[in-house]
């Protein structure tokens, strides 16, 4: 009895640890379908170390579509000098994302160029130019591991410290603290479920210490209440001091320092320049720019002007 009972009891397991590699397999290929429409060119180089540390981003007239029959965008070109802050507005729809997805390299532009110090992204292993941007999206997905894997992925070897350095700044570490297992609670579908502005916290956590060349920040802080967003926008403006960065931002108030500003509309620029030139334009951003004033959002998050999300 008890030498069959042990045998069940372990295939019971195993068929769950199978049934859970299967779902992990799926996703696999999901990643590598993915994957394969920006296969590495052959004979590629590393991106890294950047020549001269120069990590100008530059579109050129890029146009891309996710399904051949609708464009997603029309011919866009812009330019971050390395060291610089450009950032992204827009109403939603409007391609901000796609621009973030581009350049770390989900997809492969169908006309126009993305280059990095003068490289395009095409031309240089994938891997290296993943290496060289730190992202926080607009929607973080975890991986089913420890909350210390989710903050030091994208930067082996490091140590307890640094990581706890990390969620300090990105305002989780107390959250950490108080979860069970502290920093080795499961997160993720198979553990404990963070709330979507926890795991922007997690992504912020990651990301400033991972302290790549070049940061993509999408919305980095929408999922957060005011006064973590505050903190947090602090901490990110930091972090971008000499870092080429590219803000997509839903708030104005915090892009008012960038070298430029876009102002997108389906798939399009529509209009460009520094936060006082866009002013004096008076068209649209001049308009969101009066209705974020009025309903209070501008104001009270704009004090000597932040560079942040
Ligand atoms: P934004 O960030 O400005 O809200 P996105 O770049 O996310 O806009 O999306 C731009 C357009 O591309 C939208 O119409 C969206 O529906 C479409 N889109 C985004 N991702 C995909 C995808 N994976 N496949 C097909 N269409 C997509
Ligand atoms: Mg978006």
């Amino acid at each position: 009895m008890i030498q069959l009972y042990i045998p069940l009891n372990f295939l019971g397991v195993l068929y769950r640890e199978i049934k859970q590699s299967l779902t992990d397999l799926e996703k696999m290929f999901v990643l590598m379908d993915r994957e394969r429409e920006v296969a590495d060119a052959p004979g590629a180089t590393s991106l890294l170390p950047l020549p001269g540390g120069d990590a100008t981003v530059r579109f050129e007239h890029v146009t891309f579509a996710y399904e051949p029959a609708r464009v997603i965008l029309h011919d866009v070109s812009f330019e971050i000098p390395s060291g610089k802050t450009v950032a992204v507005v827009g109403p939603s729809g409007s391609g901000k994302s796609t621009l973030a997805r581009l350049l770390y390299r989900f997809y492969d532009v169908q006309q126009g160029h993305i280059t990095i110090g003068g490289r395009d992204v095409r031309q240089v292993q994938q891997a290296s130019v993943r290496r060289a941007i730190g992202i926080v999206p607009q929607d973080t997905v975890l991986f089913n591991d420890t909350v210390e894997y989710n903050i030091a992925y994208g930067r082996p070897g490091t140590t307890r410290a640094e990581v706890e350095e990390a969620a300090r700044a990105a305002r989780i570490h107390d959250f950490i603290q108080g979860t069970p297992k502290g920093y080795q609670t499961m997160v993720g579908e198979r553990g404990l479920k963070l709330s979507g502005g926890e795991k922007q916290r997690v992504a912020i956590a990651r990301t400033l210490l991972k302290d790549p060349p070049i940061l993509i920040f999408d919305e980095a802080t929408s999922a957060l209440d005011s006064a973590n967003e505050r903190a947090i926008q602090a901490e990110l403006r930091s972090a971008a001091q000499g870092k080429t960065t590219l803000v997509i931002a839903h708030r104005l108030s915090t892009v008012i320092d960038a070298h430029e500003i876009l102002v997108m509309d389906a798939g399009r620029v529509i209009e460009r320049g520094t936060h006082a030139q866009l002013l004096a334009r008076g068209g649209r951003y001049a308009q969101m720019w009066r209705l974020q004033q009025e309903s209070g959002e501008g104001a009270v998050e704009a004090p000597s002007g932040e560079l942040a999300m």
